[in-house]
């Protein structure tokens, strides 16, 4: 077990443009609702290069960002808002390593392994840190409860 706050956690999750072409929506939120997280926001939107690239700022020097913002950007992507306790940690577990070719020998009930393909098509994202996840939610929703993220900024 993780051990984590009993306080309820928000976390942002995304399905990847594969993930959506792949028609693997539905089978992602029956396994996000079945381990417990509520969604508490969701919107599908189509990222362009700028977007796409402030959202992986972070990866802007590596030299797969290129190939990253090309396959963030080749169709729409879906993104939620899930909350539960020590939803962050959780979230990350049920997704994951990144590399979802390796999820499907090491972590064959993840949602990497049941629907990504490589290192880089590996279908979802999910926000690495309680700093990612403020980040990320507020990226997309700028109206999720301001009150806890003043909350989670006195914390950090
Ligand atoms: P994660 O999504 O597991 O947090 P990272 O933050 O390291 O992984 O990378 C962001 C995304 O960039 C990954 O989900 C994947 O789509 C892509 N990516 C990461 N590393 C590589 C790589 N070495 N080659 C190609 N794509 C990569
Ligand atoms: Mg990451």
């Amino acid at each position: 077990p993780i051990s984590g706050s009993k306080e309820k956690e928000k976390t942002l999750a995304m399905i990847k443009p594969d993930g959506l072409l792949g028609n693997y929506t539905e089978r992602i939120k029956d396994v996000i609702v079945d381990y417990g997280f509520s969604i508490l926001r969701e919107i599908t939107t189509q990222l362009d290069q700028d977007s796409a690239s402030r959202f992986y700022a972070e990866h802007s020097s590596k030299r797969f960002f290129p190939s990253l913002i090309k396959y963030m950007t080749s169709g729409p992507v879906l993104v939620m808002v899930l909350e539960k306790e020590n939803a962050i940690a959780d979230w990350r577990t049920l997704i994951g390593p990144t590399d979802a070719y390796k999820a499907k020998i090491t972590n064959p009930n993840s949602i990497r392994a049941m629907c990504g393909q490589d290192l880089e098509k590996n279908c979802v994202h999910g926000s690495d840190s309680r700093l990612s996840a403020q980040r990320e939610i507020s990226f997309f929703f700028e109206d999720v409860s301001s009150a806890e993220r003043i909350t989670t900024h006195d914390e950090l």
